[in-house]
């Protein structure tokens, strides 16, 4: 990759502090070199953006597989076939994620992601690994959602402790529910890691919420997707997760931006309380994204849920839940900014940079500045993508 040049003419590049428009942002080597107005083309390959936003590239954190693969089929291929589905839609970053299932299961994923990012051209494109369970609450059908219900278990530190070693500290979150025993001690020992700890499908009330937080749990996986909120109890009204993750102001959330799992409202509610630099959008993305299927398996295709789509969702058979997503963060970006009509600045936070301060990695990724990883998306006018460049080269 010896001095690759390539100059963007005319972009209309959203940055941290607003949009610029006829903006040139130069890329050199894999890096951007340069943003400015009427930049020299002098022995660069000249990519004209007339007018198009530019995008940082899309970094997706929570994400089950795509394009007919899923992570837990534990092959370095289906990593490969996944993170090349999500590229052309605009991820360029994406961290890949466990469902509940046997250690067995677990350990393969593990070993998977190892043998793609020594072996694979698209290394680059998975960061760090997700936990999505297996030490959830099973207490009833909302909180668990799709996982699966006779394997969600008790929290097993020689599990964990099998985990940690195989996984050689790629581990960048694990989700767990903040009221199962040992939660506290399980919290604390992430932190140990410097791994996220947060907290998902949960039957927690605001008090057990509240008590995970101040434990080290510090981010709700789906938030309002299989957590709880204000409800009554046989003859209590008590608070949930929600509540009482608005209250700590330290608590990062993700939501899922297929238009499904998430209604506008709740969207904006999140983003004025927390603000869009703790707020990230997510897929959740199953197999079935990025692909024409009806149906097929969420998780390993020996072990996983059997699922199917319907109005652009993922559900169990028996409809009694959503069972993942079949979004795309080109997806993510249209529910955002034209469905819920959320400004173009705020949606590029959700969908970049604060999932990279998130994943640890914003003096690389997550916005457009000049030194930063030359990963970028351009859309039109309607913000259909058009576009994606990583490592300053255009993807095909
Ligand atoms: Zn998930």
């Amino acid at each position: 990759m010896m001095n690759q040049r390539l100059l963007i003419k005319n972009a209309k590049a959203v940055l941290s502090e607003g949009i610029s428009e006829k903006t040139d942002i130069l890329l050199v080597n894999g890096k951007i070199e340069n943003i400015g107005v009427g930049l020299s083309d002098g022995d660069c390959n000249v990519l004209d953006a007339k007018g198009s936003y530019v995008f940082p590239g899309f970094i997706d954190v929570h994400v089950h597989g795509g394009g007919g693969a899923d992570f837990m089929d534990g092959t370095a291929d289906s990593f490969e076939t996944a993170v090349k589905a999500h590229l052309k839609r605009g991820t360029t970053t994406l961290v890949p994620t466990a469902m509940t299932a046997s250690k067995e299961e677990l350990l393969g994923f593990i070993n998977a992601y190892h043998e793609f990012k020594a072996n694979s051209e698209y290394a680059d494109l998975a960061k760090g690994l997700h936990f999505e369970g297996p030490y959830f609450s099973n207490s009833n059908a909302k909180s668990k959602g799709a996982q699966k219900g006779d394997i969600i278990r008790d929290i097993d530190f020689d599990e964990i402790d099998e985990l940690l070693k195989a996984a050689k500290g790629q581990i960048i979150r694990w989700d767990a529910a903040p009221e199962v025993p040992n939660s506290h001690r399980f919290a604390k020992l992430m932190k140990e890691n410097g791994i996220i700890c947060a907290v998902a499908h949960t039957d927690a009330t605001g008090y057990e919420a509240e008590d995970g937080f101040n434990a080290g749990f510090s981010h709700v996986t789906h938030f309002y997707n299989a957590v709880t909120a204000y409800k009554k109890r046989e003859q209590l009204v008590t608070a949930g997760v929600v509540e009482a993750a608005y209250l700590d102001e330290n608590v990062t959330l993700e939501l899922i931006c297929d238009g499904r799992h998430i209604p506008e409202h709740c969207m904006k509610l999140a983003l004025k309380i927390k603000g869009a630099d703790k707020v990230m959008g997510i897929t959740d993305a199953t197999r079935l994204a990025c692909t024409d299927e009806k149906s097929g398996m969420l998780g390993s295709k020996t072990n996983g849920s059997y699922v199917i789509v319907d109005d652009g969702v993922a559900k169990l058979p028996d409809m009694t839940s959503y069972a993942g997503s079949i979004c795309t963060m080109d997806r993510a970006l249209r529910v955002v900014c034209v469905d819920y009509g959320i400004d173009v600045v705020t949606a590029a936070k959700m969908l970049s940079s604060s999932p990279a301060k998130h994943i640890g990695e914003f003096d690389r990724l997550g916005s457009i500045e000049v030194g930063k990883q030359a990963d970028l998306v351009i859309a039109d006018g309607c913000f259909n993508v058009k576009g994606v460049i990583k490592n300053g080269i255009i993807c095909e």
